[in-house]
């Protein structure tokens, strides 16, 4: 198979779908072509994650997360009412159990104000109006958190894709892409590709297909394994809509919640452990993925500076008593048979080499390339907007 396309999106997660309904709007005429290795789309983290719609609350007002999130947000949710999608307005709460972590909630609460996020202040007494069983000694209720199904959300934009002229190819994973003035030709599982432009949505790939063509994004993509469990349909009530602890802003994935899904599934967790394998969601082993990351100058150094904090996760990936007790922090209630195992998600994290994670959002040109490099959490509820800024991006090169 040979294929022509103007424009070819490695990637039919949420964030490459996205994009490719993005550029059909915005640079009409063109062919939009997606290519994704797997046999459908969200088959990686747009189908193994948490499915909370984000506030905004928590991130830098100014930075590109905070803009994206509050824009793309919005765009979300009037697609999936468009799509008579389920969606769970429930709102969430942000419990803080020691007088050290009412500083923290404070810092919380100035920067959802300035990003104009909806939050109220609660006492003990006001948490349990909104979850009966939490205890803390101050919260705040984020009444704009919401949950999906990030997946239905993902085929809805199959479907609007397909509906403006877009094809999307699956079984067709980038082995190799050549350069040229005129174009790129892409040698992939299902054929050959050429195509004069691309846009690498390929989240826990992205700097790989990125070095293959011919970018150096200055980081390496290093996976977190997040595991869930569930509470049993009986303990259930404990949670009625999503419940937090107050993040640690040095590791803003960290500390175990509880969230209420479309489904009325309560999941525990994510926790973030080191994965030995980009894909290995039930905790194997890949070969190239390991020796990759043991040579990994970034790595070390991370390891070297936060070892205590990568054996505390570790150590409550093995335990689910452990993992319970943190919950008691918020919910006494929680008992360790309350908790049964639920999969897995591994979530792509760009990492530079003097070891520090990428916080905010990032791309990155090339020759006829525009690549994601970073789309962590909440890139999900950031998708719509992340689209629109990369079909700009490719606009601007396809102008030139
Ligand atoms: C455990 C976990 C919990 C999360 N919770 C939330 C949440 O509650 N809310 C939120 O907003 N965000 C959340 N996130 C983040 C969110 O899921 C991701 O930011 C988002 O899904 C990224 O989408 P993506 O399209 O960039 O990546 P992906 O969904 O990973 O898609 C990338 C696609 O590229 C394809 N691909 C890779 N390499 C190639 C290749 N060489 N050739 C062809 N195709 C290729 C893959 O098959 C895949 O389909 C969570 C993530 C995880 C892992």
């Amino acid at each position: 198979m040979t294929v022509d396309a103007d424009v070819v999106v490695v990637g039919a997660g949420i964030v490459g779908m996205a994009t490719a309904r993005a550029v059909l709007d915005e640079l009409p005429g063109l062919d939009v072509v997606v290519l994704d290795k797997e046999s459908g789309p969200a088959q990686h983290q747009t189908g193994r994650n948490s499915g909370v719609v984000h506030s905004g609350c928590y991130y830098r007002p100014g930075s590109e997360k905070a803009e994206l999130v509050r824009e793309g947000r919005a765009a979300l949710v009037d697609l999936v009412r468009e799509h008579g999608l389920p969606l769970a307005e429930s709102g969430k709460v942000v419990v803080a159990t020691r007088t050290s972590e009412l500083g923290p909630l404070a810092e919380i609460e100035r920067r959802a104000r300035a990003g104009g996020v909806e939050t109220h202040r609660l006492s003990g007494t006001g948490l349990r109006a909104v979850e009966p069983h939490a205890r803390g000694i101050a919260a705040l209720h984020v009444p704009s958190a919401a949950a999906v199904d990030y997946a239905a959300v993902t085929r809805a934009l199959v479907e609007e894709v397909l509906a403006r002229g877009g094809v999307l190819v699956p079984r067709a994973e980038v082995l190799r892409v050549a350069v040229a003035p005129a174009g790129l030709g892409l040698a992939t599982t299902a054929g050959a590709v050429r195509t004069r432009w691309l846009v690498n949505c390929a989240g826990l790939q992205s700097d790989r297909v990125a070095r293959r063509c011919g970018a150096e994004p200055g980081v390496r993509i290093v996976p977190f394994r997040g595991d869930y469990l569930s509470l049993r349909p009986a303990a259930a009530e404990l949670c009625r809509t999503m419940i937090y602890p107050v993040p640690d802003p040095r590791w803003p994935f960290l500390g175990v919640h509880l969230t209420r899904g479309v489904d009325g599934l309560v999941h525990a967790g994510p926790n973030a452990v080191l994965a030995l394998g980009r894909e290995a969601y039930a905790g194997g082993l890949d070969v190239q993925d390991t020796v990759e990351l043991a040579r990994d100058p970034g790595l070390r150094r991370l390891a070297a500076r936060y070892w205590t904090t990568g054996a505390a996760e570790l150590l409550r990936s093995r335990s689910v008593a452990l993992v319970a007790r943190e919950l008691r922090r918020m919910v006494p209630e929680v008992r360790a048979h309350d908790l049964v195992p639920a999969g897995s998600g591994i979530r792509a994290q760009a990492l530079r080499p003097d070891g520090t994670l990428v916080d905010d959002f990032e791309f990155a040109e090339s020759p006829r390339a525009v690549h994601v490099v970073n789309a962590p959490s909440p890139a999900a509820t950031a998708a719509l907007a992340i689209g629109r800024t990369v079909a700009r991006r490719l606009g601007a090169l396809v102008h030139r």
